[in-house]
């Protein structure tokens, strides 16, 4: 949380970071570098680590219903209908908005992961797809959990390495609620062997795993990690909302990482994280916005707000969660929780995904000293401040217009592809 003022921030032709300092003593300029002069503020591009982001299909459907009712009845429903095609608008739309509010790295769980990679890749964001392995009432047409991982795991493979940087595919295993154990072991063996990121959702809800913990008479993180599930060396549980102490030593002995989502807990009345706790045990934390059918946009500048005010209210403390430490989750603690060194700060060697904030706004007055700057972005600034966004040294936003997607088109193409699903 080092600011500088004024800074520079030297980006090399691969659009990685050269170095980062004080502009009054800037490096010095080599016959091939352009500078370019900002105001404001530049900061690391914010990583979503929590998404379903095609999802924008869905957005507003099924309103106010408790979080079974709502997937049986509304979500699957509607997502047994969806094809490739429909899930590329709708990330494709997710993108863009998501480039607008300054958040270049999202952390994806869906089906037809490969037309997910193609938005992106269209888009000129970035992405962790996890490949989304779910056995549930009307996808019968994905195949069964074992060919949907095969799927998962073909695709990785064809990213694996630099295939192309922006990208990175992992597994996903839905919920310990919605699959077969075997599938949960093979998910995890896979993940392991290959070194990708798994990601799963975890105790979201407090009754979600009580079937499961009768039958085994354990928590559903403890069976998790009697299973083996934990063990591939980046694990990342979604929501993690109703845990226990001995569910927490779990996460941290294993080395999980939490994808904590305050407003989509909330708006789903599912609960309040453990957030102080996870980071006082040293589990690592980022912030995802889920799907925008349960949030119901990608800004994740609300979440960084919220995150340390229900921390606040839970815990009675004034002191919880302060502006650097509420600051650090969608940027240096994204990037932990997805395991990837190379994102989510500004400093040499990572990747320049970098957001400008304009300040000349009541939002960042006054300013005495520079804890201020810290204060007024996490509690008086928001996305709405983001002008110009650069994803790899690459500018995707300038002036707050996304330059990289066709943002009529993409709208038009949800909208019409939404009633479609709609309606069957
Ligand atoms: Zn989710």
């Amino acid at each position: 949380m080092t600011v500088h003022r004024p800074g520079f921030v030297d980006v090399d032709h691969a659009g990685r970071i050269e170095d980062v300092g004080d502009a009054t003593q800037p490096p010095p300029a080599g016959t091939d570098h352009t500078t370019q002069r900002v105001s404001g503020v530049l900061l690391p591009g914010l990583v979503n680590v929590h998404c379903h982001s095609p999802m924008t299909l869905l957005r507003g459907s099924g309103e106010d219903l408790p979080l079974l009712q709502w997937l049986e009845e509304v979500v699957w429903p509607r997502e047994g209908r969806m094809n490739a095609d429909d899930t590329y608008w709708g990330m494709t739309l997710a993108c863009a908005e998501l480039l607008r509010f300054g958040v270049t790295t999202s952390c994806e769980m869906y089906f037809y992961p490969e037309a997910v990679v193609d938005a992106v890749r269209d888009a000129g964001s970035r992405c962790v797809v996890t490949a989304a392995v779910l056995v549930a009432p009307g996808m019968e047409h994905l195949g069964g959990w074992q060919s949907q991982l095969d799927t998962a795991i073909g695709l990785g493979d064809r990213y694996a390495g630099d295939a192309d940087p922006r990208v990175e595919v992992g597994l996903a295993a839905h919920a310990a609620y919605t699959l077969p154990i075997e599938a949960l072991t093979g998910i995890a063996e896979a993940a392991g062997q290959r070194d990708r990121l798994l990601q799963i959702h975890v105790a979201e809800s407090q009754h979600e795993g009580a079937e499961l913990e009768a039958e085994h008479g354990k928590s559903v993180p403890a069976l998790l990690e009697d299973i083996g599930f934990f063990e591939p060396r980046r694990v990342l549980a979604a929501h993690s909302v109703w845990l226990s102490d001995e569910d927490l030593a779990i996460y941290r002995r294993a080395g999980v990482a939490v994808a904590h989502c305050p407003q989509s807990n909330t708006k789903l009345a599912s609960g309040i994280a453990r957030v102080t706790d996870f980071l006082e045990a040293g589990i690592a934390v980022g912030l995802g916005t889920d799907g925008p059918a349960s949030n119901n946009d990608l800004d994740l500048w609300e979440e960084a707000r919220l995150a340390p005010l229900l921390q606040r209210a839970r815990t009675g403390e004034a002191t919880a969660l302060p502006a650097e430490a509420a600051l650090g989750l969608p940027t240096r603690g994204g990037a932990q929780a997805l395991g990837r060194p190379d994102l989510g700060v500004l400093e040499r060697g990572r990747w320049a995904d970098l957001v400008r904030l304009e300040t000349a706004d009541a939002a960042f007055v006054p300013m005495l000293t520079d804890r201020d700057l810290l204060a007024h972005l996490v509690w008086s600034a928001s996305s709405r401040h983001v002008r110009d966004v650069w994803v790899a040294g690459r500018r995707v936003v300038a002036n707050g217009v996304v330059l990289t997607v066709d943002e009529e088109r993409a709208r038009a193409e949800v909208q019409q592809r939404a009633e479609r699903l709609a309606t069957g």
